[in-house]
């Protein structure tokens, strides 16, 4: 994976964020590496379709719309490997990412490696994960036909997937911890006309409840009343936000108390030469469409700072 080059600049992650920086860099004929440890797409591979993203009145799968940004990036030269990274060396001008199998030197880097589901931390949800707690419906709904299942959130994602179970399960009970939910309205507004879908407001998940065989149901708590009660769902989709991907990041590069990077409007991280862009970033809207402006700021900036800056 390692070579004797020095890049312009090395992209990590293949989602959206990554793969346009990657077109960018490629069509400005920067030498460029992107670095993806699986496949194409960042967190949009865990949904279904795309509603909101420009150009595609009647939606576009989500999986279909990966394979269109990487071809686009693929066709105009980018260079992609498939490597994990571990560290970053970003004390010199000339930078080091370090793979596990090696290490790569680079002018600069853009980090656009994304964020991961958050974990609910009730008891019983590491034990049942796999077997009836999930982070994916797009993954694993069809394990759950005719069943009723709960989704724990509020959020835009935990809606949405709400919608796609309900093409599966009898019934989705959507849990969440406030009166109101926190989803875009357009959103909700469809999850309120669906029959399949119910409603379990200003409750908290105190235990995940199963064993071998999987989740049998919920211990939940209501918070205006601190009752407890026993939800019976086979099972448990978790979507309460994000956490970033940045185990590899050192100190240097500034981050919020959650872990996302902070960048100023061209991207540029608390590191000349380093950039950062998609979902990783301290931003409010993350959105695809976000994140492949992101990426073309990112890489235009990148090539800026090499050519002045080396
Ligand atoms: P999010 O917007 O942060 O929502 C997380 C939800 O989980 C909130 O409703 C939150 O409750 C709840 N929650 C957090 N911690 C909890 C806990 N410990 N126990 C119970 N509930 C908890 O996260 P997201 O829905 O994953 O979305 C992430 C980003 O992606 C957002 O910016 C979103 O707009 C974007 N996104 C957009 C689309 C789209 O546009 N189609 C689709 C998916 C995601 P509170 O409401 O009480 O805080």
């Amino acid at each position: 994976m390692a070579d004797n080059k020095i890049h312009d600049t090395i992209i990590i992650g293949g989602g959206p964020a990554g793969l346009t920086a990657g077109l960018y860099a490629a069509r400005a004929r920067m030498d460029a590496v992107l670095l993806e440890r699986m496949g194409f797409g960042g967190q949009l591979l865990t949904y279904e379709r795309v509603e909101n993203y420009p150009g595609f009145p009647e939606g576009i799968g989500a999986y279909g719309l990966a394979e269109l940004i990487s071809a686009q990036a693929l066709r105009f030269g980018l260079e992609v490997r498939n490597a994990e990274v571990v560290g970053l060396d970003v004390g010199g001008t000339i930078k080091k990412v370090i793979l596990t199998n090696g290490t790569i030197e680079t002018k600069t880097i853009i980090i656009a490696s994304g964020a991961s589901p958050t974990r609910l931390g009730a008891k019983g949800e590491i034990e049942l994960t796999g077997r009836g707690v999930s982070y994916c419906a797009v993954c694993d709904a069809p394990f759950f036909r005719d069943q009723e299942v709960a989704v724990i959130g509020g959020g835009d994602t935990a809606i949405e997937e709400a919608l796609y179970l309900t093409k599966f399960a009898s019934r989705v009970h959507v849990v969440h911890r406030r009166e109101k939910l926190r989803a875009t309205p357009v959103i909700q507004e469809k999850a309120f006309q669906n029959e399949k879908i119910s409603f379990i407001f200003s409750n908290v998940v105190d235990e995940i409840k199963g064993g071998p065989e999987g989740v049998a149901g919920l211990a939940l708590r209501d918070i205006t009343n601190s009752n407890l009660w026993d939800l019976p769902v086979t099972g448990a989709f978790v979507f309460v936000g994000i956490k970033p991907n940045s185990e590899f990041i050192p100190p240097e590069i500034e981050r919020n108390p959650s872990g996302f990077i902070y960048t100023d409007q061209e991207m540029a991280t608390a590191v000349p030469g380093v950039f950062a862009a998609g979902d990783i970033r301290v931003k409010e809207l993350r959105q695809i469409v976000t994140a492949v402006g992101d990426g073309a700021t990112a890489a235009f900036n990148a090539g800026r700072h090499v050519e002045n800056n080396l």
